[in-house]
């Protein structure tokens, strides 16, 4: 994430240029020099309300990280531990940069305690620590629910849905699993890693990312990630059975394994962790490695 996307200030730009010059050439058409004076109060209105975002945002990126804040993120994030401190200070970063923008809340609105909002935002400054130029693909923000899981009508303590990804709508996360994905093992599992996937998977499908994966040129993401799960083993994966469903799955179950447990992934599956490399601009083998001295 960029404190301030470049994109945002070309627009802002543009805008605050033209207004004063359709001013000016309304007030030379007309003669009326009161119409130059409405294009400029019109302007300060405008850079008042577009400037509000960057300004949020470069905030929240100079706002101190708490001491509690770090150690919990080393207890439980072996990703972060591994970074080295300029990594850590960009994680940092997009943790509070996730949360200047992202709604984090309870279900029915209620807030959320510290650690939950802040492995919400790990998880995403974990996708996106390869990616500075992204945004997090999540529109409607996150509801976490409370217990291990809820069932298909969204009651709490029943069923068995950890996490969900509905398109169009909040990402939803139980709170206990969230915590579970974060204990700070290589387990393959993490629930906020896996909904997050499926946002970045849509994202791409959307933005028309294209990859070379192993091909002469390269191919849609959506290509890309279908190839690969077509020819993927799965009687010899370290993949849950969860990954065969669809090819959805099979990139959700994937990139909880490329971040939780990188050297596993990258032994037993080369060219599908060559894939998700390309896809994440990263390679948390290296970070993992050095998190473990
Ligand atoms: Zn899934």
């Amino acid at each position: 994430m960029r404190t301030v996307p470049g994109f945002d200030l070309f627009f802002i730009a543009i805008h605050a240029l033209l207004i004063p010059l359709v001013g000016l050439v309304a007030w030379l058409v007309t003669g009326l020099p009161a119409l130059f004076a409405l294009a400029l109060a019109l302007l300060a209105a405008y850079l008042l309300l577009a400037l509000r975002r960057p300004l949020r945002r470069r905030r929240a990126a100079g706002a101190p990280f708490p001491g509690e804040w770090r150690e919990f993120l080393l207890s439980r994030s072996p990703f972060y531990r591994g970074l080295d401190e300029s990594g850590r200070m960009r994680f940092e970063r997009d943790v509070r940069l996730f949360q200047a923008e992202t709604r984090i809340a309870g279900s029915g609105g209620a807030a959320v305690s510290w650690p939950t909002a802040l492995l919400v935002a790990a998880g995403a400054a974990t996708m996106l620590h390869g990616r500075p130029d992204w945004e997090p693909p999540l529109h409607d923000g996150v509801t976490v629910y409370p217990g291990f899981a809820f069932d298909r009508n969204y009651r709490p303590g029943r069923g068995s849905i950890a996490g969900q990804a509905p398109a169009g709508g909040p990402l939803l996360v139980a709170e206990k699993s969230l915590l579970e994905g974060f204990a700070g093992e290589r387990d393959g599992i993490n629930v906020m890693i896996h909904e997050l996937a499926h946002y970045f998977d849509l994202e791409a499908r959307k933005g028309g990312l294209r990859v070379a994966a192993d091909q002469a040129r390269p191919v849609p993401w959506g290509v890309a990630i279908e190839m690969a799960y077509e020819r993927h083993d799965f009687a010899a994966s370290p993949l849950p059975d969860y990954a065969a469903l669809n090819e959805a799955e099979f990139f959700a179950c994937a990139s909880e394994m490329f971040f939780e447990d990188p050297i596993r992934l990258g032994a037993s599956c080369p060219r599908l962790f060559a894939l998700l490399e390309e896809f994440y601009a990263q390679d948390p083998r290296f970070i993992h490695l050095a998190g473990m001295h």
